[in-house]
């Protein structure tokens, strides 16, 4: 459920489908409905409106948790051979990324970010600034889908984050 919570386009999503309850509820009492003299099928039209456009709204948080996690990281298959986001995996396995919780049932992190904010992540998205300008996976995005499962860097760039931590000139300059 906390994933649902999230977005606000899920948390409108919700209060609709709360409204379309007591909406429901109210239906069973006709003592209340006669009083605001509206005819019976206006009540029910309303109830199953707000009850679709509601679970239209958390219709995507939960087909988030529920798809396979493979073909919820197939997205990113076209980007991930770029040098840039290479540079990004790599920061993935060296970074000492802050995390503060994983939830592998709902697909989400909490990492603390340099700064002092919060960063939240999906495989879809994430609230750094990094992938607020770009669009394409982060360095928290491929953590999290090295974590769950979703993707496994390749041997090659195993090597060079070995090769990288072993030199010890590592320093975090570079996106
Ligand atoms: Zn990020």
């Amino acid at each position: 459920m906390k994933i649902l919570f999230m977005s606000k386009r899920s948390k409108w999503g919700i209060v609709l489908i709360l409204l379309s309850l007591i909406l429901f509820i109210s239906l069973l009492f006709p003592s209340i409905t006669s009083e605001l003299s509206l005819p019976i099928f206006d009540y029910i039209k309303s109830t199953l409106v707000l009850l679709i456009v509601g679970v239209a709204l958390i219709i995507p948080e939960i087909s988030y948790c529920l798809l396979p996690i493979e073909s919820l990281w197939k997205r990113w298959e076209i980007t991930n051979n770029s040098e840039d986001q290479k540079r990004r995996m790599l920061r993935a396995l060296l970074d000492k990324l802050t995390l503060i919780k994983i939830d592998k049932k709902f697909r989400y992190a909490k990492y603390a970010g340099s700064t002092g904010g919060t960063y939240i992540t999906t495989l879809n998205g994430c609230t750094c600034m990094d992938f607020l300008k770009r669009r394409v996976p982060c360095k928290h995005m491929y953590k999290l889908a090295i974590e769950l499962g979703a993707f496994e860097p390749s041997d090659d760039l195993k090597i060079a984050a070995q090769r990288i931590a072993d030199s010890g000139d590592y320093y975090e300059d570079f996106y």
